[in-house]
């Protein structure tokens, strides 16, 4: 494995790869990386002939009073780790490759449809600055295709949609959630979290599986599930942002005869920021 941070070995290296008929996956990440983002890369590995990861903290995403500053970078733990999977390249640009004259002076990808509800509601430059990076990094790398976690629903659903209306040539692959034993959704903020609020967080995954349950067994009152689950969640010490359950299409409020339906939910505990999402097929 070897860690390259340019434009021309990055491309002259997939352009090799290519050329000798290989298939290439890319992993983008934003480092600090954890079982979650393993599962992607052997997921990619599955697909593909060669697995590229990028690693790279995306300052576009951050709000101003976000955790940009502390968000934790442990490159070379993260590489010791990349390389144990035999991944074939690491790509780690600096900001003035990706954002050459700052992340404040750069044409900015907004997909207006899907990016101002849920998290996009608290976090309004979030997707931008995701959209952004993420179409760079696919026509830097051009990739054959791309895996991001379904943890980021909200995210993987803008990208689909990017990807298609720019008719950028890339396959978007889906990967499950990954969860600790307790059901945590695995994520690079948890380690922000006390030990105590650690096993705390694991009622944000017990509240979506009691709402999943209700609607199982035929409850269509969305709207009287979502309110009691925001009371719970507001009772357990959580400051809940929101608990909404709607169409995986397009990410709308679900109608009683929808049938793919999932639940997202954003939660602050202590100072930690958590999401996560259960998908219901009726
Ligand atoms: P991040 O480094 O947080 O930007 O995440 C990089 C990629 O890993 C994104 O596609 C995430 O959706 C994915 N990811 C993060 N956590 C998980 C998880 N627990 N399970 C599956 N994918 C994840």
């Amino acid at each position: 494995m070897k860690t390259v941070c340019t434009v021309e070995e990055i491309r002259d290296y997939v352009h090799t790869v290519k050329a000798a008929g290989k298939t290439v996956a890319f992993v983008p990440t934003m480092g600090n990386l954890h079982e979650g983002h393993l599962t992607l890369v052997t997921k990619a590995q599955s697909l593909a002939d060669v697995v590229i990861v990028s690693i790279y903290v995306n300052q576009m995403q951050f709000g101003p009073n976000e955790d940009f500053d502390s968000y934790p970078r442990t490159m070379a733990q993260d590489e010791a780790l990349l390389k144990e999977l035999k991944v074939d390249r690491v790509f780690a640009p600096s900001t003035s490759i990706i954002y050459p004259e700052g992340p404040d002076n750069h044409t900015a990808i907004k997909v207006d449809a899907l990016d101002g509800m849920h998290c996009g509601k608290s976090r309004p430059v979030f997707f931008t600055g995701i959209a952004t990076v993420v179409t760079k990094l696919l026509n830097i790398v051009q990739p054959d295709m791309a895996v991001f976690g379904e943890k980021d629903f909200q995210q993987i659903s803008i990208i689909r949609k990017m990807v298609k209306d720019l008719y950028i040539p890339v396959e978007i692959v889906g990967a499950p959630i990954a969860r600790s034993e307790t059901g945590l959704a695995l994520s690079s903020r948890n380690n922000y979290l006390s030990a105590d609020e650690l096993e705390h967080a694991t009622l944000l995954y017990k509240q979506l599986l009691k709402a999943k349950e209700a609607i199982l067994i035929g409850n269509t009152g969305y709207d009287i599930i979502q309110h009691d689950a925001l009371a719970d969640l507001a009772e357990y010490g959580f400051r809940p942002d929101y608990f909404n359950i709607i169409r995986r299409s397009d990410l709308q409020p679900a109608a009683p005869d929808d049938k793919e339906l999932i639940i997202l939910a954003a939660v602050a505990l202590g100072k930690t920021r958590l999401i996560d999402n259960l998908q219901i097929d009726l």
